[in-house]
């Protein structure tokens, strides 16, 4: 069937209203309306071909949510009207070790919900900046906020499980000292998930503007990480350190931050390389600078769980498609509070 969706034709050209084709559901697929779609970063990075191999036309969005349309005939876990989520993954080879062990994430063979190859039409995945998607029922979640909160749960399909995973692989705890740098989309969640950890939460943040408000989302110290001597009086004290900062920066300043057998993981992805780290940096002190990549299905079902369970949602602002470009430039400023939601009501005109 044909939809209304918001993308782009080319790398250069700003997003704009598009008809695209969604299949009929097969045996094991599920069909939803979708009502909010999250805008991430990555949906930036990737519409512009930042990260390079962008396949056009782009329709964006993987922080889905809506409600099941139809299902097919072998679908058992779905009904029509149930709240679902759709994240970053719609496939997986469903064989590998990675899959084995429910982290589709790290499958070689993973189905990205847009710009990966697919059989449908165009010959790629099209996202959730659209009125309805189609997806097999594995890389369906339950949604059990409340109807009510649904714009503000769509963030957690990316923002809040590409947080929650590595602190829980990091396994952050009461009594840990945790640093989040970068408070945006994901540096917001990570804040709200390290708190509800029962963590010591430190932002680290180029906005004094941010301040107050970080420590309203759950921070119990902020600081501005361009400020010399604000960074001295944290030196080597941090267990955990997430950073999920956009773009290029010097990372040594935060590894000085981390005690003895520290971590500093990067979720942030920008476009160019950070300035090389200082090797003694690392080595003297037996710290880790590791990455991670979104979660897998089961561990993101676990996130959706959590968040129901501790009231967490992300903090949005709910915009028409049509506002898309407008959002893109005011996320490249640090200027949104803190995560855009598109209100999939107005892809209809
Ligand atoms: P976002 O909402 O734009 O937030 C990024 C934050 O980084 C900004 O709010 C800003 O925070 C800080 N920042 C930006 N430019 C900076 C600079 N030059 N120096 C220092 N700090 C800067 O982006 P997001 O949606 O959270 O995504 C963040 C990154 O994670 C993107 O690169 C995205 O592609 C990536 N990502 C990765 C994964 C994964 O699986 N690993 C998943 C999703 C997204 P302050 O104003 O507080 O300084
Ligand atoms: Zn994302």
């Amino acid at each position: 069937m044909t939809i209304k969706a918001y993308g782009a034709q080319a790398g250069d050209r700003p997003l704009e209203s598009l008809n695209i084709t969604r299949r009929a559901p097969g045996a094991r697929d599920v069909q939803i309306e979708i009502a909010y779609c999250g805008v991430c970063h990555s949906d930036l990075h990737q519409v512009r071909s930042e990260w390079a191999g962008t396949l056009y036309p782009c329709v964006p969005g993987h922080e889905i949510v809506g409600r099941v349309s139809a299902v097919g005939a072998q679908v058992a876990g779905f009904k029509p009207g149930d709240l679902v989520g759709v994240g970053c993954l719609v496939d997986s080879c469903q064989q590998c070790a990675e899959c084995d062990d429910g982290l589709e994430n790290y499958c070689n063979h993973g189905v990205f919900t847009y710009n990966s190859p697919t059989r449908d039409a165009p010959g790629h995945t099209l996202g959730g900046y659209s009125q309805r998607i189609v997806v097999h029922e594995r890389f369906v979640l339950r949604i059990r906020h409340p109807e009510a909160q649904l714009a503000a749960v769509a963030p957690l399909l990316c923002a809040g499980i590409t947080t929650y995973s590595p602190l829980r692989h990091w396994k952050v705890a009461p009594g840990h000292k945790i640093g989040v740098v970068g408070i945006g989309g994901l540096g917001h969640m990570a804040i709200k998930l390290a708190h509800a950890m029962g963590a010591h939460v430190v932002a680290f943040t180029t906005s004094d503007a941010k301040r107050a408000a970080a420590k309203k989302l759950g921070a119990n110290e902020v600081v501005n990480s361009r400020n010399a001597d604000e960074m001295a009086a944290h030196a080597q004290s941090f267990h955990f350190i997430l950073n999920t900062v956009a773009a290029p920066h010097a990372l040594d300043p935060f590894f000085n931050l981390l005690k003895r057998d520290g971590t500093m993981t990067l979720v942030g992805a920008p476009p160019t390389p950070h300035p090389s780290p200082q090797v003694f940096n690392l080595i003297m002190k037996r710290r880790s600078l590791a990455g991670s990549l979104i979660g897998g299905i089961p561990e993101t079902q676990e996130m959706l769980d959590f968040c129901a369970e501790h009231g967490i949602v992300a903090d949005i602002e709910l915009i028409r498609a049509d506002e898309i470009n407008e959002a893109y430039e005011r996320m490249l400023k640090g200027d949104v509070k803190y995560r855009f939601v598109i209100d999939s009501a107005s892809l209809a005109g």
